[in-house]
């Protein structure tokens, strides 16, 4: 009894040895698991560097693979619940694999459910993140709004971490969590994402949700005014440009008309104040973006909120004037996206004017301050 302890201690001390030796190094970084397919029942893989393939539920290796060689992995031959492919020799950051036609940073998981398998990447946060970027913001954008979206996608991902827990990973790879499509190469990028290592966003010392979106069109927006409840960070803010460009969309009368039930008849009026960018009203909100509009028809009167306007009518933004013109409806608006948390246009136009990333995340995320937990 005594020597299994003894033994058992002996491990465990080794163990915590290699951890805190980890925890230590300054190259040490999470890994997350980022959910790329699902339901399918085989799939063909290819690793960059020889990989061993583990049983996930004890860490007994399977069969070793060699790098360059196309395999199947099919849930016919899988006679374990779950498993793991990693590299044999090289740090997991190093290792690309090959899912179909696409490349990953890390290893892979392969996992049964409901008959079928999903494929669950083990990616390096960092690494995970040059995909992320790629997808989220323009390479060419300035280095310093690169820095601040490079932030926001690391708090992002940390925070929700977990976020898909009962599917087997941890976020998935569609605009739902964060858009992330595997192996790029843009250097900007990997700078920005070197030069803020570890960074990440808290307020109260807690991570934060760093919502972001394509272009405020002058001022952001109260996260309770487009999801609810109250969130202290995520409050309307100035841009430094204010009604850049307009959008326009044109409706006419009849297709307008259509969407608003049998009984609506012909649309006869618009009901909605003036906007003005900062300036609330009954029908806006402090933004100016609209809450709701009146649409007053030959039969009925409806009264619809700016977001199922939005949706509707698939407008850029909330934020716009409305108006009957002959026989069409104009949508004459400014911005793209919900308005909350970071404005990516306004990131790239504070960089332009000499922002640092830290001023550029402190002015869109009140009241928070960077932490550097790596
Ligand atoms: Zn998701």
């Amino acid at each position: 009894m005594l020597k299994k302890f003894f033994v058992a201690a002996m491990i465990l001390f080794l163990m915590t040895g290699v951890v805190h030796a980890e925890t230590k190094s300054s190259r040490w970084q999470p890994v997350i698991r980022v959910g790329l397919l699902s339901g399918v029942k085989q799939i063909s893989l290819q690793v960059s560097a020889p990989c061993i393939i583990i049983n996930a539920a004890k860490g007994n290796i399977l069969k070793k693979i060699p790098a360059g060689k196309s395999f199947i992995v099919a849930l016919k031959y899988m006679d374990v619940n779950a498993i793991e492919i990693l590299p044999e020799k090289i740090p997991l950051k190093d290792l690309k694999v090959t899912v179909g036609e696409k490349r990953y940073y890390g290893g892979l998981s392969v996992v049964k459910d409901k008959g079928a398998l999903n494929v669950v990447n083990l990616a390096p946060l960092e690494e995970y993140l040059r995909g992320v970027l790629a997808k989220e913001m323009s390479p060419s954008y300035p280095l310093e709004a690169l820095k601040a979206q490079a932030v926001a996608a690391r708090s992002f991902a940390l925070k929700n971490r977990g976020r898909h827990e009962q599917d087997g990973y941890d976020i998935c790879n569609s605009t739902h969590c964060q858009v992330y499509d595997g192996v790029t190469n843009y250097e900007s990028i990997d700078r920005a994402i070197d030069e803020t290592r570890g960074q990440v966003l808290v307020y109260k010392e807690k991570l934060i949700d760093t919502n972001f979106h394509a272009d405020s069109g002058g001022m952001t927006e109260n996260s309770q005014d487009v999801w609810g409840g109250t969130t202290p960070y995520l409050v309307a803010v100035r841009e430094i440009v204010q009604l850049g460009t307009p959008w326009v969309v044109k409706v006419t009368a009849k297709d307008f008309s259509s969407r608003f039930g049998e009984n609506f008849g012909e649309v006869k009026s618009i009901g909605l104040s003036k906007m003005t960018v900062g300036q609330a009203a009954d029908d806006r909100t402090s933004s100016g973006r609209v809450k709701s509009a009146q649409i007053v028809g030959s039969q009925k009167t409806v009264t619809m909120s700016g977001k199922d306007l939005r949706r509707k009518f698939s407008l850029p933004s909330t934020l716009f004037d409305m108006k009957l013109e002959g026989d069409a409806i104009i949508f004459t608006g400014y911005g793209s996206g919900h308005g909350v948390g970071m404005s990516q246009v306004g990131a790239r136009d504070y960089a332009g004017s000499g922002w640092s990333y830290e001023k550029i995340l402190a002015h869109y995320y009140t009241d928070t301050r960077l932490k550097k937990l790596y």
